[in-house]
């Protein structure tokens, strides 16, 4: 397998950072997770905006040019023979002294692995998944803004923690004053009496990709949408759930907190939702 590592294509063996960079340290440091489907990369250009928009965000300037991202990402993809894949982009901050300042660190590190993606078993997109709400509340926007793609994932890890602990995949986090926020990995949606329901970027919600993707597929079906905030009971209450995400795509919810969602099996609108999205994967993207 290649890695691409700031400038050029490495053997897996040879890819390696400092044990000063600051990724490592501290977290400090931005991703993306991006998936690559029969030779197309999906929605790259939204991919790598969110990518500036989170480095500007930290002050970590990005020397390399969108045009040289995409080139990097393309090279990866081709020298590793792959034609769908799931692409991880990773910016550091480079290595540094021992010390949070960001002043000594020069030179942000450029990660670049395509591998294999292993999804969920194709049963979950069949019958649906059961998912939790976990004790574990989602940062608050003014201490670590969640609409930042960080390295810094433990808040999203001690969530995860405690659902497999329980024998679940997948868990709904709330924000500190209790609304829906968004779920581990993924963004929460709700259809409920004719109208699709996601919580906004400011309940702590990522502005996924795929999120902004389901929104298109909502203006395509004419199901009328808005951000809103959630609370428990309207989860419990809905008609029908079904979280997005890169790596999960669109994933049917059928019981949250021990309530069956609906009538216990995947929606006929998040049927359409799915078949929308399979339709789009390979015509939204950029060849490599
Ligand atoms: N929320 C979190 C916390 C995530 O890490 C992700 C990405 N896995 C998402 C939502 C979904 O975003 P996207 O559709 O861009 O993958």
């Amino acid at each position: 397998m290649k890695i691409y590592m700031n400038d050029r294509l490495v053997d897996r063996k040879d890819a390696k950072v400092s044990v000063f960079d600051h990724g490592l340290l501290y977290g400090d440091g931005i991703f993306e997770g991006i998936r690559l489907y029969d030779g197309c990369i999906f929605k790259l250009d939204a991919h790598l905006e969110r990518l500036e928009f989170s480095a500007k965000a930290i002050m970590l300037p990005l020397p390399w040019s969108r045009a040289a991202l995409t080139e990097a990402i393309c090279e990866t993809c081709r020298a590793n023979k792959l034609k769908d894949g799931y692409i991880r982009l990773v910016v550091t901050r480079g290595e540094g002294s021992l010390g949070l300042s960001i002043k000594n660190c020069e030179e942000p590190q450029l990660i670049i692995i395509a591998d294999k993606i292993q999804l969920y078993p194709e049963e979950f997109y069949k019958n649906g998944l059961k998912i939790i709400t976990v004790p574990t509340r989602r940062c608050n926007p003014s201490a670590l803004p969640p609409a930042v793609k960080s390295l810094n994932y433990l808040n999203n890890i001690l969530a995860k923690i405690e659902a497999q602990h329980l024998g679940y995949h997948e868990a709904i986090m709330l924000n500190d004053q209790g609304y829906v926020a968004e779920c581990t990995g993924d963004n929460v949606f709700v259809i409920h009496k004719g109208k699709l329901i996601t919580p906004a970027a400011s309940a702590g919600a990522l502005k996924g990709i795929t999120r902004a993707t389901a929104l298109e597929i909502a203006d395509k079906l004419n199901l009328p949408w808005e951000e809103a905030n959630l609370t428990r009971y309207d989860i419990w209450v809905a008609n029908e759930l079904f979280l997005t995400g890169t790596a999960a795509e669109i994933i049917p919810i059928v019981e949250v907190d021990a309530r069956p969602i609906g009538d216990g099996k995947p929606g006929p609108i998040t049927a359409k939702f799915l078949a929308a999205f399979h339709a789009i994967v390979t015509k939204d993207g950029t060849l490599i």
